[in-house]
């Protein structure tokens, strides 16, 4: 009797850490679904189940796009209001920020953050808000909110969710390769990541909130897959969803629905079929509309930028890291009493790059315009508006402290315990760069406009140069430089500034830092930290060309005992149950015999394991003694004899072989292109050896002269 013809709960699943088979995953949706079509000619029933079956893809899509899109809505909402909290309150009601505060008061359009109903805490405590102490007051407030916050953030992480911290786009570019990491996208880690990420950001780190909403919008992704037996059981199915769950979280992250596709086609997604791409682009447009329907910042306008994070490899040699706590106390004491005095980096990081992009118009009250505007105020309007004035050297001397801090800050804050995204410290680093840069520009032009590169397209007033442009090229170069994105970054950033005349521009940085960076070391900032956690990663980038073959790789080695096999109908339960106790292989191939090593298949340990313990408590007449059958048809037994076990349901009777003189260039290939989790490795058709994927990555490491021991998540 098989009595595996409805499968058991658990076979087909995986364990943690584990990596997936890409082939059979797809190929069981495809016999399921070859089944509901061929059923649905039966019964309207049917038809029903057919018709609603092949909807619910682009209904889970909707879900998603409408939850992600709810939930940035409602991080911005109260990143905003916290992040103003730190400075004061408003006194018409506690829960509105600055801006909000200030809405209904009768200021002018410039001064319309400064309202009467707004108190800075010197102004609640003292009842002034001038003098020194108003000053160290509101500075005590400042650094005392930020620790509060941070500190809560790192608390709830560290008790809650340890995997709600970081910005989450490594590992999830993990998984969307084929990875298990159970729980990364459970409920608790988006309800603590969600609540952290506005803690983290409202703290004022050097940290960005956009890499981890991808984090978050795949873990609406995952657990709304729950809703539909076709993802929630397919391994493979799941990835395509949760490649469409990242658009959406970039589409939300920088309000840019088309660069969040592109995102996830360049950056993020291992398998990334044309029917993902049509639903990635219906989830992040669902995504995007919603959020613009909540319109968090009052202006119809989406979010602004986003953030990942570089150089991990420092803090990973730090004592604190040990110590996360107390790393994020001090760093964000650091960051508080750093950034108070010095208004670019007291205002929000999104702020500063807004400011930053800015191109100083006449009704322009941001700080950074104010040395135009002072200008323009004492030269009269024979001039245009954009101009060396009085006030640039300071404001350009608090840019370029703003920088320094900015570079520092962002490599120790990567990688706290804490959500952290490196998108907007990136761009807030280049676009200081940039914009100093600018401003250089503007000043030589404004005092040698007569130099033969100005002369001919400036005129006295330096009115060629916008040193907003520079700054957005700026951003979009260091951006570039860390996670090496090209074709997704400028649609990114076209879709943030909305500016289509800066594509040019823009593409060149783009392509610049990629080949600056590329040259200087060829890992983007994903692929640095997935090989420091050790995640087996394929890199489907990187070229192999080494010649060696199958049998350099394959195992057992030379000394090692012989392959692990289960024959075809010779063993008993016990001698199976024994080969379980005693190896912790994945997988087992099953050959006719031992003497002939003839391969029939491969069979999960995972599978084999649930299979036999359930047959020992539900058939009746399964012992230690009994046969167990791979084959077909099984021979009938004598009367006395006990009751025979079939496993074939479990059985893959197609594992990919390669044979043992196969050039590793070709076997590399094939796992990356099939997603294979193992390849069996024969010679003259007998059995050899077998290659899994980790074999594969532990090759690649040796001969590029890293310790493969290092590499890989255990
Ligand atoms: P994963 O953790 O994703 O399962 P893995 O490479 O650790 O990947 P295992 O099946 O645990 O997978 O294999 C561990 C090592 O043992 C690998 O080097 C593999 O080549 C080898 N191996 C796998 N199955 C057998 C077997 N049946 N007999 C002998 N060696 C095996």
């Amino acid at each position: 009797m098989d009595f595996l013809e409805e499968p058991l709960p658990g076979v087909g699943t995986y364990e943690d850490f584990n990596t997936i088979d890409w082939v059979r995953e797809k190929s069981r949706d495809r016999d399921r679904h070859r089944e509901i079509t061929s059923r649905s000619k039966e019964s309207t029933w049917a038809l029903i189940h057919s018709v609603s079956d092949a909807f619910s893809g682009w209904l889970l899509m909707l879900l998603i796009g409408l939850l992600a899109g709810s939930l940035a809505g409602l991080i911005d909402i109260s990143a905003h209001w916290m992040t103003d909290l730190k400075e004061g309150v408003c006194l018409a009601g506690f829960w509105f920020n600055h801006e909000h505060c200030c809405w209904k008061s009768n200021t002018t359009f410039t001064d319309r953050d400064k309202c009467p109903e707004w108190k800075s805490w010197s102004q609640l405590i003292l009842g002034h808000g001038e003098g020194a102490f108003a000053y160290i007051l509101n500075y005590f407030m400042y650094v005392v909110w930020a620790l509060l916050f941070s500190l809560l953030a790192v608390l709830l992480v560290k008790g809650f969710a340890p995997y709600a911290c970081g910005s989450g786009i490594p590992e999830i570019k993990t998984i969307l390769s084929g990875f298990i990491i159970r729980g990364y996208l459970g409920k608790w880690t988006l309800i603590i990541k969600t609540i952290t990420l506005v803690l983290a950001v409202s703290s004022g780190l050097s940290l960005g909130k956009e890499g981890p909403l991808v984090h978050v919008a795949c873990c609406c992704g995952n657990i709304l897959c729950h809703l539909f037996t076709k993802y929630r059981k397919n391994e493979a199915k799941r990835r395509e969803v949760l490649s469409a769950a990242a658009a959406a979280g970039v589409s939300v992250a920088f309000g840019a629905p088309i660069g969040g596709v592109l995102f996830s086609l360049e950056e993020v997604s291992y398998y990334f079929p044309l029917k993902t791409l049509w639903r990635s682009f219906f989830a992040a447009l669902v995504a995007a509309f919603t959020l613009r329907s909540i319109n968090p910042f009052g202006n119809s306008r989406l979010v602004l930028f986003y953030v990942e994070f570089h150089m991990p490899w420092r803090r990973k040699t730090t004592k604190l890291g040990k110590y996360p706590v107390l790393e994020v106390f001090v760093v964000t004491a650091i960051t508080a009493i750093l950034a108070f005095p010095n208004e670019y980096t007291r205002m929000s990081t999104s702020e500063l790059i807004s400011e930053l992009f800015n191109d100083c118009g006449i009704l322009d009250s941001s700080k950074l315009c104010e040395y135009v505007n002072d200008f323009n105020s004492t030269k009269g309007d024979d001039l245009p508006d954009r101009a060396a004035g009085p006030g640039v050297y300071t404001a350009m001397w608090q840019l370029a402290l703003a920088l320094i801090m900015k570079v520092f800050i962002t490599i120790f804050t990567f990688g706290m315990k804490v959500p952290s995204g490196l998108f907007i410290p990136s761009m807030a680093v280049g676009a200081i760069a940039g914009r100093l840069l600018g401003v250089a520009m503007e000043q030589l032009a404004y005092y040698h406009h007569d130099w033969a590169i100005f002369s001919g397209w400036c005129s006295q007033g330096a009115d060629c140069i916008t040193p907003g442009l520079y700054a957005m090229v700026g951003a979009a170069a260091c951006l570039g430089g860390v996670t090496r994105m090209t074709v997704s970054l400028v649609v990114i950033m076209f879709e943030l500034t909305g500016g289509l005349e800066y594509i040019v521009p823009l593409m060149a940085a783009a392509m610049t830092s990629k080949w600056v960076a590329d040259a200087i070391g060829r890992e983007g900032i994903y692929d640095a930290h997935i090989r420091l956690n050790g995640y087996p990663f394929l890199e489907a980038k990187e070229e192999f060309s080494h010649k060696t073959l199958a049998m350099d790789v394959m195992r057992p080695r030379r000394n090692d005992p012989p392959l692990t096999v289960i024959t075809q109908d010779s063993m008993t339960v016990e001698d199976v149950e024994t080969i379980i106790n005693e190896t912790t292989y994945s997988g087992y191939p099953v050959v006719v015999s031992r003497e002939s090593q003839r391969l029939v298949g491969f069979v999960l340990r995972r599978d084999l394991i649930i299979s036999v313990e359930n047959a020992r408590k539900k058939q009746d007449g399964i012992v230690s003694t009994s046969i167990i059958y791979f084959t077909d048809h099984s021979p009938p037994l004598p009367p006395s004899s006990p009751s025979m076990l079939k496993l074939r349901s479990i059985l893959d009777l197609s594992p990919f072989t390669v044979t043992d003189q196969t050039p590793m260039e070709i076997v590399v290939d094939i796992f990356r292109k099939l997603g294979l989790r193992q390849c069996l490795v024969t010679h003259n058709g007998k059995l050899l050896g077998i290659i899994t994927k980790k074999d594969v990555l532990k090759h690649i490491a040796q001969l590029a002269n890293q310790d493969p021991d290092s590499i890989l998540f255990n």
